[in-house]
């Protein structure tokens, strides 16, 4: 890999005689890692764990992972490991038993967001955006697949958060940056690196800070990270919030991730790649002392209704725990979404631009009542409510391919599992099934 001549030079003078091994790492392979989802059933053993990450594993090589349902059916998330690290920086400033409103505001594909949404109790609030729509639309897949209901997709500009004051317990910047941290894994990353991206990361970053500020609750916390070791982006974004917005950076125990490099003047933490085991990375916690706190005003005309009561009964039958949710008529489709958070809802779809709001149980078809994918692969499905159709590897991918499969079992709707975990439904269709799996999603690799 050709590395910026600057580049060499800037890690010369910031990491002295560690300079030769940081080098020396870039060329060795990146770590493989995964996030196991704790809400399905996927327990993998013999695996190196992430050490600051409870469901965090590494793999011994990169597998193929289009051809695992298990991936599939968001039963893990590949990410990599020392990003792994927003576990700590968030149970370490705040009480996650507690509920709590958090916004992830640059959160597509979707690993920081899948991470808090394990993290955080059931009783909280995950508000999950991307600026760019079609990576909102990723980010909704990957939360779909993961399957939490108190979940809301936006696709807005962090200015548009503005007209939420006070709003979020935690807001977490995953901020784009020049991607220095990324080098040895995308080599194109280093092409495209110059000082002059670097200063105009650095001025963005602040502009997104800045703008989301107010919509954070005095107390609250916002996580600020990056994947680059730039100065201009970490540590000196980092003491224009402390002078500028009045922000606190806080100090985190870090006395048992040894390998982690904390920044000098400020508490903030590094991962480079010849000290732990990950990709470079860069993270700070920082706390608002004063600000406006959230009125909620006037509640204005609801821009979604709820369903008959006669709907409510039929699809609770499919629900887990059925009178936590509320749910709501959108077009077609019957929403379920966490009923101590309805007014939030209803504030935000005035606010903001919604991508997908809790979990879609059903599509109302000629008055029939026909199960979403979405309620397949979440965690508020009664699985007892249906029969499972258990598949082998291969049928499981040709399931996932859209094609048509042969199930054993002969309700009018069948739940196909692989090992155990839900990947989708099955209607059945005169003598034959049809495959429900979503299209945009389905396998398009050739498999032999
Ligand atoms: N948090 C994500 C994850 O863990 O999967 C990765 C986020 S990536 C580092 C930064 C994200 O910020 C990208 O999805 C990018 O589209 C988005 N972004 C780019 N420009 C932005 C801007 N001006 N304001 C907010 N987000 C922006």
């Amino acid at each position: 890999m050709k590395l910026p001549e600057s580049f060499i030079k800037r890690i010369h003078t910031d990491l002295g005689t560690e300079a030769g091994s940081f080098l020396a790492s870039l060329e060795t392979e990146s770590p493989v890692s995964i996030r196991v989802n704790p809400a399905k059933n996927f327990n993998p053993e013999g695996l190196d764990r992430v050490v600051w990450c409870e469901n965090g594993f590494y793999l011994p090589e990169r597998p193929l992972f289009t051809l695992d349902p298990l991936l599939h059916a968001g039963a893990y998330y590949v990410q990599e490991a020392s990003s792994m690290f927003l576990e700590q920086a968030l149970k370490q400033s705040v009480d996650v038993n507690q509920p709590l409103k958090v916004l992830d505001l640059c959160a597509a594909p979707g690993g920081k967001s899948t991470h808090l949404a394990s993290l955080l109790s059931e009783e909280s609030l995950l508000v999950s955006n991307e600026v760019i729509r079609p990576r909102a639309k990723i980010l909704a897949e990957n939360l779909t697949k993961w399957g939490n209901p108190n979940v809301i997709v936006t696709n807005n500009d962090p200015t548009d958060f503005q007209r939420l004051p006070g709003f979020f317990d935690v807001v977490v910047v995953d901020a784009p940056c020049s991607g220095e941290g990324l080098f040895r894994k995308d080599h194109s990353a280093a092409d495209e690196w110059s000082e002059e991206n670097v200063n105009l990361c650095a001025a963005r970053q602040k502009r997104i800070v800045a703008d989301v500020w107010d919509a954070l609750k005095p107390g609250g916390i916002l996580i600020y990270s990056t994947c680059t070791y730039n100065r201009h982006e970490d540590e000196e974004n980092l003491q224009w919030m402390v002078q500028e917005m009045g922000a606190e950076a806080l100090e985190l125990d870090i006395s048992a991730f040894r390998d982690i490099a904390p920044a000098q003047e400020l508490p903030g933490y590094h991962f480079y790649p010849h000290k732990t085991r990950g990709e470079g990375f860069f993270i700070a916690v920082l706390k608002k002392d004063v600000g406006q706190e959230y009125r909620s005003g006037k509640p204005k005309k609801p821009a979604l209704a709820k369903v008959s009561t006669t709907i409510q009964k039929e699809v609770s039958l499919w629900v887990e725990n059925p009178v936590r949710f509320d749910y709501w008529a959108f077009q077609e489709q019957v929403l379920a979404f966490p009923a101590r958070w309805s007014g939030e809802l209803l504030a935000l779809i005035d606010k903001l631009s919604i991508v997908q709001a809790g979990t879609e149980v059903c599509e109302i078809k000629a008055k029939n009542l026909i199960p979403s994918h979405a309620l397949a692969v979440s965690s508020i499905l009664k699985k007892a409510a249906f029969s499972i159709e258990e598949l082998d590897l291969k049928t499981a991918l040709t399931y996932l391919k859209k094609e048509e499969i042969k199930p054993v079992g002969t309700d009018q709707y069948l739940l196909a599992a692989y090992r155990q975990t839900p990947l989708g439904f099955l209607k059945r269709a005169g003598n034959r099934y049809n495959n429900l799996y979503p299209k945009e999603w389905r396998i398009r690799m050739d498999i032999k």
